[in-house]
């Protein structure tokens, strides 16, 4: 390890953080109340709307990703409506069991491990059964399954009382995501998947229509409450103390996206997902995830070769400097994960890769 100034991140989450960006959060503290607070939220909103191609708005929460899974729950679905998740991998079975914690009355569309949801399995399952919302999840971390988002918004706006709530925590900003333009009525995550800032803030761009919603909902809850977070917004303040320094953190970093281009960002993704998948085939491993709907910032790699993983990762930390994933979930071990989101360049990816090659010929 002596070689290695720390051992960088190869996680689908948390990801490495660049230096610039863990530099940030030491600007001197501001408190919230002042202009400059205002300015910097104000500029960071502008930004943050660009990058999930909306014209409302984009809450800023000290949080992870979960906070906005029960906030979407409470704000969007009445007590007396039922909510359809649709499930299949860790990520999208647990904010299901968010809105049966939050008292809601939950279907499931469930496909197996590995597999997507179509459009056709949500349009069958909205002609029989009315719903307050949809839930889906864009990029399934534990399976590497990108759901066809914006096809299935087409079905679910059929239905004006039907909202589709979508998770991007790991899809944002590695993969295409265009809120106004697929109808999308909330779309949260949070910082430290592919947007790479450190972990403690969430994000969600949020419609009128999910407002309006809110407004109909008598308990809410307080901390995610979006009335509360909207009233506060329009004078670019937070109802309860923000997390400021990941905010200066956030702002630098979404500099240094718009600069690479959001577009030229996914394209980088994808690169590096047909890199890694190729290097999977070669090896003679499967792809767990579905073809056509394999991820474009996770791979899991399906270890049908029986390598030993736990072994491969303790190489990969002491020889290589390189913190590893195991699998996740249920599939921990059959499976790992091969990250390829946030800043990742090419040539990282190259290098862990052959790290894993080296160990494998001398094991
Ligand atoms: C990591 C992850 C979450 C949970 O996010 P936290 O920020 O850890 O709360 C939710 N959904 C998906 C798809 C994820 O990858």
């Amino acid at each position: 390890m002596s070689n290695f100034d720390h051992t960088r991140l190869f996680l689908p989450g948390p990801v490495e953080v660049r230096k610039e960006v863990l530099e940030a959060q030491t600007e001197w503290m501001v408190g919230h109340r002042s202009v400059a607070f205002a300015e910097l939220f104000e500029r960071l909103q502008g930004k943050l709307k660009q990058a999930f191609f909306t014209e409302s708005r984009v809450y800023v929460h000290g949080a992870s990703g979960t906070g906005f899974w029960e906030g979407a729950s409470r704000n969007g679905i009445r007590n007396d409506k039922k909510v359809l998740h649709l499930t299949g991998g860790s990520f999208s079975e647990r904010w299901a069991l968010i809105s049966e914690a939050n008292g809601k009355q939950v279907d499931k569309i469930q496909v197996d491990w590995g597999q997507a949801h179509t459009p056709e399995m949500v349009a069958e399952a909205l002609e029989k059964e009315s719903y307050d919302a949809v839930c889906v999840v864009h990029n399934e971390t534990s399976t590497g399954v990108t759901n066809p988002v914006q096809a299935i918004g087409e079905v679910v706006n059929q239905y004006d009382d039907t909202l589709f709530f979508v998770d991007s925590v790991s899809g944002f900003l590695g993969t295409e995501l265009r809120i106004d333009e697929w109808g999308i009525d909330i779309a949260l995550t949070s910082g430290q998947k592919a947007f790479a800032l450190p972990p403690g803030i969430a994000f969600a761009a949020v419609s009128d229509r999910l407002l309006e919603r809110a407004k109909q909902i008598e308990y809410r809850g307080y901390y995610f409450d979006f009335l509360s977070l909207e009233k506060s917004l329009l004078k670019n303040n937070t109802p309860s103390t923000p997390p400021i320094s990941l905010m200066y953190a956030a702002d630098v970093q979404m500099d240094a996206i718009l600069e690479e281009g959001i577009e030229n960002r996914w394209a980088r993704h994808q690169q590096m997902r047909d890199t890694t998948h190729q290097w999977a085939i070669d090896q003679g491993f499967g792809l767990f995830a579905q073809e056509g709907y394999r991820s474009q910032t996770v791979t899991t790699v399906h270890n049908t070769i029986d390598m030993d993983v736990p072994a491969m990762a303790a190489f990969m930390e002491t020889e290589k400097g390189y913190a590893m994933d195991k699998g996740y979930g249920k599939i921990k071990g059959t499976t790992f994960r091969v990250p390829h989101m946030g800043d990742m360049q090419p040539d990282t990816l190259a290098e862990v890769l052959a790290g894993i090659e080296e160990f494998m010929a001398q094991a």
